[in-house]
């Protein structure tokens, strides 16, 4: 296998595995790598990296912004209240958490939890590519208004507001492999936390993001 992306410095990011390299071995390849990266400030401050976890490949993939204080501590993504409240929503779609890969825009946190600024997000970009690359997922989840906007961007879908696009299935090709995937964005789980009447929007929009798994159960290749 061989893949390259271009990084936010214009270097080349080459994953050439060569042929016979399982996905698996390629994604702890790249795990190393990002443990290793420097290419943004979130260095700086991060304790752990948090590259993302779950089954390689995994037709489902679910994407949050940016590690916060439990998963930089950890080195795991999504094992904070947020992650609790994840891991309950996803089995009330019949999903076990071990089941779908989980992961994020950036791979550092930010300082503060504040959100990751547009020259990190692009310095991080490329992990991201390559984890779809080598996850070949049929539907991408991304969780919240900012990693929504990041993949609608990533894949030239227009985005209006994140209320317009929540809840819905979203075609889109990936240029590199030419594979049909699908986007369904939800609420970030979190937002219940400080918002505790949004609870029946996330609700909905994960029983919405059943039913189309449930509709669609083969190979979207
Ligand atoms: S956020 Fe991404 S680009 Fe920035 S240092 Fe971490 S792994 Fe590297």
């Amino acid at each position: 296998m061989g893949m390259g992306f271009l990084t936010a410095g214009g270097k080349c990011f080459c994953m050439d595995d060569g042929p016979g390299v399982s996905p698996a071995a390629s994604m702890d390849r790249l795990a190393a790598r990002i443990a290793a990266c420097t290419l943004c400030p979130l260095s700086l401050s991060r304790t752990r990296t948090v590259p993302g976890e779950g089954p390689v490949p995994s037709p489902l993939v679910f994407i949050g912004e940016a590690p916060g204080k439990t998963e930089d501590k950890t080195g795991r993504p999504f094992v904070g209240r947020a992650g609790t409240i994840l891991t309950g929503l996803l089995a009330d779609c019949g999903l076990l958490r071990g089941e779908v890969f989980i992961t994020s825009i950036v791979k550092c946190r930010p300082p503060g939890n504040r959100a990751p600024k547009r020259d990190e997000i692009a310095a991080c970009m490329p992990y991201l590519k390559a984890q779809i690359a080598l996850l070949s997922p049929r539907v991408l989840v991304p969780m919240g208004r900012s990693a929504t906007m990041t993949l609608f961007d990533l894949y030239g879908i227009p985005f209006p507001s994140f209320r317009e696009v929540r809840g819905h299935a979203h075609a889109v090709r990936d240029d590199r492999s030419g594979r049909g995937m699908t986007i369904i964005p939800v609420y970030h789980p979190a937002v219940i936390t400080h918002n505790p009447p949004a609870r029946q929007d996330l609700e909905s929009d994960f029983r919405k993001l059943a039913a189309f798994i449930r509709s669609s159960p083969g190979d979207r290749k």
